[in-house]
């Protein structure tokens, strides 16, 4: 269908913090090898914290991001929390209208990334989350404009998301803790990246079903 319900994006999160509790160890290990193993575990309590907060369905989308946002602003140390804080806060306000469509829900992803690159001042290449975020949203918009549904678009989103995740590995990263190695940061996926390619998987599996 072309309409996203709040409690769609309810079930969105939960599937991000399902996925997540899945790929812990997998996250950790990836960040034990250009970081300081704690990308899982962050990522982790984060959404741990959001989820014990989602009693009743929040009365708009705008609500829900803005609780998940400022809870992962302060539940998560490392970088992750702002930045995936910032993410869903500046999400909300773009929802703030009744009716979510590809077009509105592809806008307020665009702000979401547009928010963590203000705040991290990462740019495409720089083996960060926004390797994998920015073709994503790309990719989001282009299938709306060509009329795709929110599923559609999500697959879209999804598959460019693990495109881009998957181009970090040879890269040298030039933002966060894995540009402290310098040249020895190259041959390894970016963690960050590969939480973000499950964010747009778990919105492309939510939105499938
Ligand atoms: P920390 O590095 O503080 O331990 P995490 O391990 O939870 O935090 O998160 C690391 C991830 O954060 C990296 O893999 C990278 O994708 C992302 N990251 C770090 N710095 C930035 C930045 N300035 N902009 C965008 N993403 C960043
Ligand atoms: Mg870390
Ligand atoms: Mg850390």
């Amino acid at each position: 269908s072309a309409a996203v319900s709040t409690d769609d994006l309810v079930a969105w999160v939960r599937a991000f913090r399902d996925t997540v509790q899945q790929h812990k160890d997998e996250l950790t290990r990836l960040d034990s090898e250009i970081g300081d193993a704690d990308h899982g575990s962050n990522m982790a309590r984060g959404l741990d914290a959001v989820v014990a907060k989602l009693g009743e369905t929040p009365a708009s989308a705008a609500e829900l991001f803005k609780t998940v946002g400022m809870t992962l602003v302060s539940s998560v140390g490392g970088a992750s929390g702002p930045l995936y804080g910032t993410l869903f806060l500046r999400m909300g306000p773009a929802l703030s209208s009744d009716e979510v469509d590809a077009a509105s829900l592809g806008a307020a992803l665009r702000a979401g990334v547009d928010g963590v690159v203000a705040r991290g001042k990462a740019e495409l290449g720089d083996k960060t989350m926004i390797d994998a975020l920015s073709p994503a949203v790309d990719a989001w918009d282009a299938a709306a404009g060509d009329g795709a549904t929110p599923a559609e678009a999500a697959r879209a989103a999804a598959e460019a998301a693990a495109r881009g995740r998957d181009a970090t590995e040879p890269l040298v990263a030039r933002k966060g803790r894995a540009s402290y190695l310098g040249e020895r940061s190259a041959g390894h996926l970016d963690p960050g990246a590969t939480s973000a390619t499950l964010l747009l998987e778990a919105l492309r599996d939510t939105l499938a079903g």
